[in-house]
């Protein structure tokens, strides 16, 4: 046993990061892989970021997942990005390469694959509700599907016209704003709706304020909130006729571009899907 090889390390950093069921769902594609490689959760504060990742660089983590609140501070961090990642301005998952520590962005691919469980995104008109971290991956890898349009509703719209921009100009992508002030009316024709504000994170009653009656088949519904799942959007939709998808395809998604950056080889997204499922008790 002297010499049996070290047990490769990857992790995720956030604040909070409680109630995430990312390590378990991991640690489960390991091990189905025949991998012996460990996955932890760390707390850290905004001040202790530096340090944490000078310690996953000298301790040789082999990657790590970021989440809120680091996902755009940890960027000064890193060696370098990859495209996408330099293009939506977030980082989520590092990986190493070279000996160098890599920043990507895999919640849009992730988002967009898991959508594909329901419909194609390509030539559909499409309304984001929200314009941050999440907003940004999701509409830049919509516009890269083919979406026909793309209407992002934002509270603040200076944030909302950020992302218009970068889709208009970085994306070539037909994009338009419309800032959310009460109960908003989905447009006619909006063939896919996405939430991707965190309204209903750890809150299974907090209404979206949308008017409702506009929101109708055969409108696709998703949001990208994961605990709970079944947020009152997705309710209020499923009740009116839609088909709706909730944030745990994403999630699994993102673990399953995560493994193989990691480790080079394919994770089976059933063992992580049940994984998910029996961590949030559905
Ligand atoms: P950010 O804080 O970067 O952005 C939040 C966005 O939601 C902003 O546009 C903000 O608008 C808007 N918003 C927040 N609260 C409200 C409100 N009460 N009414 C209207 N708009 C609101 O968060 P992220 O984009 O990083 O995350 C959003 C959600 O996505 C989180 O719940 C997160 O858990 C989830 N997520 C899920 C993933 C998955 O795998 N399923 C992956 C990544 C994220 P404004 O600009 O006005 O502040």
């Amino acid at each position: 046993m002297l010499d049996s090889p070290l047990q490769q390390l990857v992790c995720r950093m956030g604040q909070p990061v409680a109630g995430n069921p990312t390590q378990f769902m991991m640690q489960r594609a390991f091990a189905a892989a025949g991998l012996d490689w460990l996955y932890l959760t760390f707390e850290v504060c905004p001040e202790n970021l530096s340090d944490a990742v000078r310690g996953m660089r000298a301790m040789e983590f082999q990657g790590a997942n970021f989440t809120i609140p680091h996902k755009i501070a940890v960027i000064e961090h890193l060696d370098r990005l990859s495209e996408t990642a330099a293009l939506m301005g977030a980082v989520n998952c590092v990986y190493r390469e070279d000996g160098q520590l890599v920043g990507d962005n895999t919640d849009g691919q992730a988002f967009v694959e898991s959508l594909r469980n329901v419909t194609d995104p390509a030539g559909k008109k499409v309304v984001l509700l929200g314009a941050g971290g999440a907003a940004r991956a999701i509409g830049v890898e919509l516009g890269r599907a083919g979406v026909a349009e793309l209407t992002i509703i934002n509270r603040t719209p200076e944030t909302g016209q950020t992302l218009v921009d970068l889709l208009i100009d970085h994306v070539h992508l037909s994009a338009r704003l419309i800032p959310w002030k009460g109960q908003l009316a989905v447009p006619d024709g909006t063939d896919i709706l996405v939430n991707a504000t965190p309204i209903g994170l750890l809150d299974p009653d907090a209404p979206v304020p949308l008017d409702m009656k506009s929101v109708r088949p055969p409108m696709v519904v998703t949001d990208v909130i994961l605990n709970p799942p079944d947020t009152w959007l997705l309710r209020q939709a499923a009740q009116r006729g839609c088909t709706t998808l909730n944030g745990l395809g994403m999630l699994v998604q993102q673990g399953v571009i995560a493994f193989r950056r990691w480790t080079g080889q394919d994770a089976d997204p059933i063992v992580m899907r049940e994984a998910v499922e029996e961590y949030l008790e559905i």
